[in-house]
């Protein structure tokens, strides 16, 4: 837990540090102070009664049909204000009032799409109209606004002013937005390795992410001629998409062992639940207005608790996972409250707060990333393990415990690879009256017969045994003199028994059937077809006196045999 809490020292430093930088907003060239009313009131009404007007910053209630903001102009300023600027969100129109000194005025309304979308922060600006007078106050009237900052960050701008950010935000701004880039390369050629649902979450979080940053940075209307009430829905949509496929993350990316199955059935159903409700509150749908400005954000506030609480429980149960869950969110989740208290209006905060978000995006998908990458070596491993002892039990049942040689299963499975690489000859044999040497000597002495005919039969390059089971073992052939080399493998069964296995009063010989196939213009594959000659050979061998060989060269299979016996060779007792 150490690095942990380390991190969360320097995690709350910086942050300390950026709020300590902030200046104040500098934009503001007038006092501003609001009023709320109804669609119907006469705006000369309202300015009659003082006693409607706050001019404190914040206690905005975008909830109210109608805000009244408005800005005294200082007179003693040589240039007085040109542009207003507006916070990107949605709202129905503004209308702009100039009052003069003697109470003359003018009136402009100006709907959504009337205003200029900025490309450097999220924000709407519109020139002024020009009065034949000096204004003394201006009056912005914001009809059904989707959120406080409409109405907390809209501001007057003085002349040579353009309101974007500057050069060095917006470089640090698309830096951190292009680091969320990176991780939907790295997420798409990690899922082409190793098809894991964590990786592909992920991938959907990086997305949102980007959407969202380029949505709330205004960075978007760089690129694109989108309308601004439409990346305001995009905005809130693509937040909806990220959160809720951390939520699919989270439930996907924790050790088996950390989470329970109902903890993660609860994440699931708050996943899905806070998918539905806040990605319906973020649709234009005019009756959703006042329930959005309050519900839309508090409604990520279940999944976040719940989370909070499935992670901290397998951060105890020793989850590494879960601890690079808590490093890379809680950045967000302070950042995210932060916002929904100013988005309700409650009160402003400096511009540069905004920034902030942009980094704490990039820091969560770059640790995600980390885990990801985590997560993705931990399964490789357990992937190369799991294969490699697959393996090994593969081999392991291949082979026959006594004598080590292959045993009649492998030969099952890698009969046709064998016979593809050219082994055609097929010797099959069996130990003699091997019975009388269990019976004499007994059964371990038994063994250690098989085992050095094993070792006389042992593989090389152009010959593999197999022991089909008792004392009958099966010899695949290719190359030169198949057939004699099978015999010499046979005649050193006799030798290797007498020197390997001392005190056998006699000799221990073997009986073979022999099936070549070498040279032949259509070998047959069908291991059945060949085994069945071998047999009746072997028997043949046995019937004719045992400690011979009866073999049998094929031309073409299905053929009628050539008919020559190649021996039937009684060896002499040597
Ligand atoms: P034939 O010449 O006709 O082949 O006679 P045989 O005695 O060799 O044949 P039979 O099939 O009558 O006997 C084979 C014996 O092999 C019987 C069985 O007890 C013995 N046997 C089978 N597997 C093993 C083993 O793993 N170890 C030992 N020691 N004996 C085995
Ligand atoms: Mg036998
Ligand atoms: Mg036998």
């Amino acid at each position: 837990m150490a690095p942990l809490s380390s991190y969360l020292r320097a995690l709350l430093l910086a942050l300390l540090c950026l709020l300590a930088a902030a200046p104040a907003n500098a934009y503001n060239t007038a006092v501003k102070c609001h009023a709320n009313g109804s669609l119907n009131e006469n705006l000369d009404r309202v300015l009659q009664d003082p006693g409607r007007w706050s001019c404190l910053q914040g206690g905005y209630n975008p909830a109210a049909e109608r805000t009244w903001l408005s800005f005294a102009i200082d007179r003693a300023s040589a240039s007085g204000p040109e542009k207003l600027v507006v916070r990107n969100g949605r709202f129905d129109q503004i209308a702009i009032t100039l009052i003069g000194a003697n109470g003359e005025h003018i009136d402009r309304i100006f709907r959504h799409d009337q205003l200029t979308p900025n490309s450097a922060g999220p924000f709407l600006s519109l020139a002024l109209p020009a009065a034949p007078f000096q204004p003394q106050r201006i009056v912005v009237a914001v009809d059904q606004p989707w959120s406080g900052l409409t109405l907390s960050e809209t501001r007057l701008l003085p002349q040579g002013s353009d309101g974007r950010w500057s050069l060095q935000i917006l470089l640090l701004t698309a830096a951190a937005i292009g680091l969320l880039a990176a991780p939907i390369l790295l997420n798409l050629a990690y899922f082409a390795v190793l098809r894991q649902n964590f990786v592909l979450w992920h991938l959907v979080i990086a997305m949102g992410m980007l959407v969202y940053a380029l949505c709330d940075s205004g960075l978007i209307f760089e690129f694109t001629s989108v309308k601004g009430d439409t990346v305001a829905t995009l905005t809130m949509l693509s937040q909806t998409f990220a959160v809720a496929a951390s939520g699919m993350f989270t439930i996907t990316v924790l050790e088996p062992w950390t989470a329970g199955r109902s903890a993660r059935k609860m994440l699931l159903v708050a996943t899905l639940g806070t998918f539905l409700v806040t990605g319906l509150l973020a649709l234009p749908i005019d009756a959703l207005r006042e329930t959005s400005i309050y519900l839309r954000e508090a409604s990520f506030l279940p999944l976040v608790v719940l989370t909070s609480w499935v992670v901290y429980r397998a951060i105890a149960r020793g989850s590494v996972a879960a601890r690079f869950q808590l490093a890379a969110w809680l950045p967000i989740v302070i950042v995210a409250i932060e916002k929904a208290v100013r988005n309700s209006g409650l009160y402003t905060a400096p511009a540069i707060v905004d920034h902030v978000l942009f980094p704490v995006l990039a820091l969560e998908v770059i640790i995600t990333s980390m885990l990801v990458t985590h997560r993705f070596m931990a399964i490789r491993r357990q992937l190369d393990f799991a294969v490699d002892r697959a393996d090994q039990l593969r081999l392991e049942a291949f082979r026959d415990p006594l004598t080590g040689l292959h045993n009649r299963k492998a030969l099952d499975s890698l009969f046709a690879s064998f016979h593809a690489k050219g082994f055609h000859t097929v010797a099959l044999l069996d130990l003699d009256s091997f019975k009388i040497i269990n019976d004499t000597f007994g059964h371990a002495v038994g063994d250690e017969v098989l085992r050095a005919t094993a070792a006389a039969l042992a593989p090389d390059e152009d010959t593999e045994a197999v022991r089909m089971g008792g004392e009958e073992f099966l010899l695949l052939l290719r190359g030169e003199a198949a057939i004699e080399r099978a015999e010499q493998r046979r005649n050193a069964i006799t030798l290797r028994v007498a020197s390997d296995v001392p005190g056998l009063d006699r000799m221990v010989t073997a009986s073979m059937g022999v099936v070549s196939q070498a040279g032949a213009r259509m070998a047959t594959t069908d291991f059945a077809t060949l085994f069945a000659h071998c047999d009746r050979l072997l028997y043949e061998a046995k019937r004719n006196g045992r400690n011979r060989t009866a073999s049998e060269r094929l031309q073409t299979f299905g053929e009628r045999r050539n008919g020559r016996r190649a021996s039937d060779d009684k060896r002499a007792a040597a």
